[in-house]
């Protein structure tokens, strides 16, 4: 049954039965980096250097060095990067369950509210209510906000930073804490570029999708596009974060198969 089951799965990649969806920005110097108010460390954006291009420093090879912090552009969060998570085991990157790479999704569409509301929180209640029409979240599912954040976000302002913090979508603790221990989701994922809300620092506890999330050795994805090209329910995702040694996350290629039109 399982060596069937590879053969169909790729010759559905190969024939279109089965479609792959890029949920991945590129990584480039000008995407927008989370930025910590300033007595705090900083991450480093994309940056790229040519090491050579087919001339005196390499003439028949072109490639580059780069650096990045382990959370910029898209990129997966590791229960180690929260101090809740911090004495799980197999909690950082190199050492997380592998089995955890591909799992599938549940798209919880929010661009309604997001676009009336830049700082829509996710309830329990609209979690509820999504499961009244499309089924209960199985466990060990990625459960996506969809927001088509990169379409309504100020390019100049990715974060939607007003004097009073930023405003972007995410859950509130309550919400959170239904994830896990209701429905034991994989992790949480979103088109922004924090798994919290903007406002969360004035959340109780602060930052409650990171505090309890990675508490409970669960996952987190941001910085993703294209989850308007996802089923509500239906996708597998593919989310392998790179093997750094005691990496607190990475950015990362993550992607969806989700059902084709063969
Ligand atoms: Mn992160």
């Amino acid at each position: 049954m399982t060596a069937e089951l590879l053969r169909d799965l790729a010759a559905a990649i190969g024939d279109g039965g089965v479609r792959i969806v890029d949920l991945t920005e590129t990584l480039r110097p000008d995407y927008p980096t989370i930025t910590l108010p300033p007595e705090f460390g900083q991450a480093s954006p994309f940056v790229k250097e040519e090491i050579s291009r087919y001339d005196e420093r390499g003439p028949a090879w072109y490639w580059n060095n780069f650096t990045v912090s382990e959370h910029s552009g898209t990129h997966f969060d590791a229960p180690i990067h929260w101090v809740t998570g911090r004495d799980l085991p197999n909690n950082a990157v190199d050492t997380l369950d592998t089995r955890h790479f591909i799992a599938p999704a549940c798209v919880v569409d929010c661009t309604k509210e997001v676009a009336a509301d830049k700082g829509f929180i996710l309830t329990r209640s609209f979690l509820e209510a999504w499961e009244a029409r499309h089924g209960r979240i199985p466990a060990g599912s990625w459960l996506f906000l969809r927001s088509d954040w990169r379409k309504i976000a100020d390019p100049d302002n990715y974060t939607n930073l007003q004097e009073d913090g930023a405003h972007s979508p995410g859950p509130d603790a309550e919400a959170v804490l239904w994830m896990i221990e209701e429905r034991d989701v994989l992790g949480f994922g979103t088109e922004c570029v924090g798994t919290d809300a903007g406002q969360a620092f004035r959340f109780e506890p602060q930052y409650p999708c990171h505090h309890y999330m990675h508490g409970a050795g669960k996952y987190g994805l941001q910085c993703m596009t294209n989850l308007d090209l996802l089923p509500a329910t239906g996708a597998l995702v593919v989310a392998a974060p790179l093997k750094i040694e005691e990496g607190s996350g990475s950015p990362l290629r993550v992607f969806a198969l989700v059902p084709g039109n063969r």
